[in-house]
C-alpha cells in the first residue's frame, strides 16, 4: 500500500490553489509534478557542482562528469539495459524518436522501404518519419485500432513484407490508455528480422520496463513524464544498431578528431550526445528515478489501475459519458465527451473548480481522425492522485454537464 499523505509532501505544488480551490492536477500524462528531492538537486548542482561536463581537467569538471555518468547507470539499472553505451541523453522522447528515424533511415533504408506505426501514435512517432519519406522516400504503413481502441494484430502480420526496415509503436497511448501488446508485437517483428522501437513516453512512469526481457531494439522516454527534470530524454538502443548508425548531429563532444581532412567519431554514446547536453537536468533525473524505484513501479501500477479503474466506473454514472479508448489493458489516462459539450469548455469550466485535465487532440490528429472526432478531455491518474480527488473531480464533470 503507498502512503499517499506522505507521497503528496514531497510534490509542494500539490498544495497549490487555483482560484481559490486546492489544485486537483489530473494532467499527468502532458507532465508530471516533480518531487521536492529532484528541485533541491537542481539547486545543489547550480550551487555546489556547476560545471561543464566531459570537457575539463579540474575538479568541479571531473564531479559534475561522475555525477551525470551516475544518472546514466541509475538509467541502465532502471530499464535494464545491458550496457550504459546503450543509454544516450536527449531532449525527450520526440528527439530519441528523430534521432533513429534519421539515423537509421540514412544508414540501412533506401527509396521504398516501409516503416509500420501505428493509427493511435503521437505526432512525435508520426511526423519523425514522415521527414524521412521526404528525405529518404520511405515510405509509411499503418496499423489500425478496434472499436475498443487496441491494435489489430492480425493486420499488422500483413503489413510486414520485404521492405519492412522498422516497426514503431507506442507501448501506452497518451490519449486511449490502452497498453499495447508490444511483447507480441516484437516477437512478431523479430520472427521476420524486423527492429522494434517502442515509445514509452506513458509506461516508464506506471510500470516496470526490462529492455532485456522486451528484447525491443530502442526504447525511448522523456524525464519530465517520470517525475524528472524537462528538456531530457533517453534513448536506449541495441549496441548493434547504435554502433552501424551514423551521428545525428555534429558538434563536441561527438567526435574522435576533427581535421579539415575527415572527422572520426567518438564511441557509444557519446556519438550521439552532440554538445553541451543538461547535465543539471540529467543529473538531477536520478534522484526522480531513484524516488520512483524507493516506492516501487508494482505499488504503482496497483495503486494507479485501481484509481483509473474507480474513476471509470464513476464517470460512466454519468448520463450521456462516452469513454474513448475501453481496452481489456488501460493505463492511466481516461478520455471522454459528454453529449455535446465540446471538450475546452469542459476543460475551462473544470479549470475554474480548481481541476487541471488536458483537452484537444492530444498530439495524436490521426487517431482523431480515427474516431471521427476533433478532440476530447483527457484526465491522466498519478500515484499522488486520490480517490477523494476522483470524487471532486466527478462531481466537477457533473456540475458542468448540469450548467448546459
Ligand atoms: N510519445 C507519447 C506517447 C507522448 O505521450 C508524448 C508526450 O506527450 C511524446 C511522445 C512526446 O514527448 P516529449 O514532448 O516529452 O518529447
Amino acid at each position: 500500500m503507498l502512503d499517499v499523505n506522505k507521497i503528496r509532501a514531497d510534490f509542494p505544488i500539490l498544495s497549490t490553489k487555483i482560484y481559490g480551490k486546492p489544485l486537483i492536477y489530473l494532467d499527468n500524462g502532458a507532465t508530471t509534478q516533480k518531487p521536492r528531492c529532484v528541485v533541491d538537486e537542481i539547486e545543489c548542482v547550480y550551487t555546489t557542482l556547476n560545471a561543464n561536463v566531459h570537457r575539463g581537467v579540474h575538479t568541479l569538471s571531473q564531479q559534475a562528469t561522475d555525477a551525470m555518468e551516475a544518472t546514466r547507470e541509475a538509467v541502465r539499472s532502471f530499464i535494464n539495459a545491458p550496457s550504459t553505451k546503450e543509454i544516450i541523453f536527449t531532449k525527450g522522447t520526440t528527439e530519441s524518436i528523430n534521432l533513429v528515424a534519421h539515423s537509421f533511415c540514412q544508414q540501412f533504408c533506401s527509396e521504398g522501404d516501409e516503416i509500420i506505426i501505428s493509427e493511435m501514435e503521437h505526432h512525435a512517432n508520426i511526423v519523425s518519419w514522415q521527414l524521412q519519406e521526404t528525405i529518404k522516400g520511405i515510405k509509411l504503413r499503418v496499423i489500425p485500432i478496434n472499436e475498443r481502441g487496441e491494435l489489430k494484430l492480425d493486420e499488422f502480420e500483413k503489413l510486414i513484407n520485404p521492405k519492412t526496415k522498422l516497426v514503431s509503436i507506442m507501448h501506452v497511448s497518451n490519449v486511449l490508455g490502452t497498453v499495447n501488446p508490444i511483447e507480441e508485437i516484437i516477437a512478431i517483428a523479430h520472427k521476420h528480422d524486423i527492429p522494434v522501437l517502442i515509445d514509452g513516453a506513458q509506461s516508464i512512469q506506471h510500470q516496470t520496463i526490462d529492455v532485456q526481457q522486451l528484447d525491443c531494439d530502442f526504447f525511448v522516454f522523456s524525464s519530465h513524464k517520470i517525475y524528472g527534470p524537462n528538456g531530457i530524454g533517453v534513448l536506449y538502443g541495441k549496441e548493434k544498431w547504435l554502433d552501424r548508425m551514423p551521428p545525428y548531429q555534429g558538434g563536441g563532444e561527438m567526435i574522435g578528431h576533427v581535421s579539415f581532412k575527415g572527422t572520426t567519431f567518438n564511441e557509444l554514446p557519446f556519438k550521439f550526445e552532440a554538445g553541451t547536453p543538461d547535465y543539471v537536468g540529467i543529473i538531477a533525473l536520478r534522484k526522480a528515478l531513484e524516488y520512483v524505484k524507493n516506492i516501487g513501479l508494482d505499488s504503482i501500477k496497483q495503486y494507479e489501475d485501481e484509481l483509473l479503474q474507480y474513476c471509470t466506473a464513476e464517470l460512466m454514472k454519468i448520463d450521456g459519458m462516452k469513454i474513448y479508448g475501453t481496452a481489456v489493458r488501460k493505463s492511466s489516462a481516461i478520455s471522454f465527451l459528454v453529449n455535446d459539450i465540446h471538450h475546452y469548455d469542459m476543460g475551462m469550466l473544470l479549470d475554474k473548480m480548481g481541476i487541471a485535465v488536458r483537452t484537444g487532440h492530444h498530439c495524436a490528429q490521426p487517431l482523431m481522425e480515427a474516431l471521427g472526432i476533433e478532440g476530447t478531455v483527457r484526465a491522466s491518474v498519478a500515484f499522488y492522485n486520490t480517490r477523494d480527488e476522483i470524487d471532486a473531480f466527478v462531481a466537477a464533470v457533473r456540475r458542468v454537464v448540469s450548467m448546459f
